[in-house]
């Protein structure tokens, strides 16, 4: 992912979901919230599509075509994660996000879309949870960075 100064030098997220907290403070300054932690990128990469606009109801065409071209990055940054670890499980699920992907392209009228970019987000992260797994880590909690995203409205389903 190319490093703008709009991105996070430590995560690589775009900078602006690293505010919400900060503002509180006297002084408005980023904080990267995934600082220290492992995989942070990936982290910040799925939270950041996770919490977009592109889930809402009101989510515009433009939302939803930019959120599968983040979906299509995202997968690709983890796929470099994931190199050539031994991982058979994470392997498949990163088919299956691919497949998810390919299945719910915006351009082409496909009314179901959303569900299958939502699969692939879903997919994703367990993708992320296995690499966490191998290190011995606990599995990636969105929700403990949504106030980092100004998450007001949850995102409108968990699961399909
Ligand atoms: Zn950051």
């Amino acid at each position: 992912m190319p490093i703008s100064r709009t991105n996070c030098p430590t995560c690589a997220a775009e900078l602006a979901c690293h505010f919400a907290k900060a503002v509180e403070g006297a002084e408005e300054k980023a904080v990267c919230p995934y600082d220290g932690l492992a995989y942070r990128d990936l982290r910040a990469g799925h939270d950041q599509i996770y919490f977009g606009g592109w889930r809402k109801m009101d989510a515009s065409p433009g939302d939803i075509l930019r959120a599968y071209n983040q979906i299509e990055r995202h997968l690709r940054t983890i796929g470099r994660a994931l190199g050539d670890k031994d991982l058979p499980a994470a392997r498949r699920d990163l088919a299956m996000a691919l497949d998810a992907l390919q299945s719910g392209d915006p351009r082409e009228e496909s009314r179901d879309a959303l569900r299958f970019m939502d699969h692939a987000l879903s997919y994703a992260h367990r993708v992320i949870d296995d690499l966490l797994h191998e290190m011995g880590l606990p599995p990636h909690s969105p929700m403990d960075f949504a106030e980092w995203f100004n998450a007001a409205e949850v995102p409108f389903r968990e699961e399909w």
